[in-house]
């Protein structure tokens, strides 16, 4: 059992790099963003509260998303592990996501952040609302919300990992095959 936890700032390259990472190392990936898009996209009740939260570019509250990301979880019980994207995004998060993977004897093992200047994905993002039909990409008042949002709530996280000796950072900018061979390089020394 491996779990990874991919880290990164709006429009890093975690989605890009999850495809190639859960084939090479046989990963479950939940992206909570993907999740959170389906339910909206599906008018189920999760997405209903989820909304409003995403439209603003703000996180969804934790309990909403801690009990959504448990529940994707628990639907793949024979997984050789989890490739985690998007989540945890807060100290509350990272604290759940611990204590849940140790009630089931499991842990996280590393948590790689992708690096990047925020001007470069600000850019990035934009570029990506031309074609993706996503909302949040395409008006630069939500996306520089969500940096925001992601200095505040999320940029702690990393001294939370650090600590406990579980923290890679990995150079996001490059070619896209580069970038896995680099986070690769990390997930190879575990275990
Ligand atoms: P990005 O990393 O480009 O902002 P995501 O697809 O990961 O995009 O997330 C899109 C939106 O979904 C976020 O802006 C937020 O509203 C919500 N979301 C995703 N993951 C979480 C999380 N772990 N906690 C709270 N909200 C989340």
């Amino acid at each position: 059992m491996i779990n990874i936890v991919l880290f990164g700032k709006p429009g890093a390259g975690k989605g890009t790099q999850a495809e190639f990472l859960k084939t090479k190392y046989n990963l479950t990936h939940i992206s909570t963003g993907d999740v959170f898009r389906y339910n909206l996209k599906n008018n189920t009740p999760l997405g209903e509260e989820a909304r409003g939260y995403m439209d603003r570019g703000e996180l969804v509250p934790d309990a909403l998303t801690i009990k959504m990301l448990q529940d994707e979880v628990e639907k793949n019980p024979d997984t050789a592990g989890f490739l985690f994207d998007g989540f945890p995004r807060t100290i509350a998060q990272a604290e759940a996501l611990d204590a849940f993977l140790v009630s089931k004897g499991w842990q996280v093992d590393a948590t790689v952040g992708l690096e990047a200047d925020d001007e470069i994905l600000v850019q990035r993002l934009l570029e990506r609302g031309k074609t993706s039909g996503r909302a949040d990409d395409q008006d630069e008042n939500l996306i520089r919300n969500r940096y925001q949002e992601y200095n505040e709530k999320t940029a702690p996280l990393m001294e939370y990992y650090n600590k406990q000796g579980k923290f890679h950072a990995v150079d996001g900018i490059g070619e896209i095959a580069e970038i896995t061979n680099r986070l690769s390089s990390v997930i190879d020394t575990l275990n």
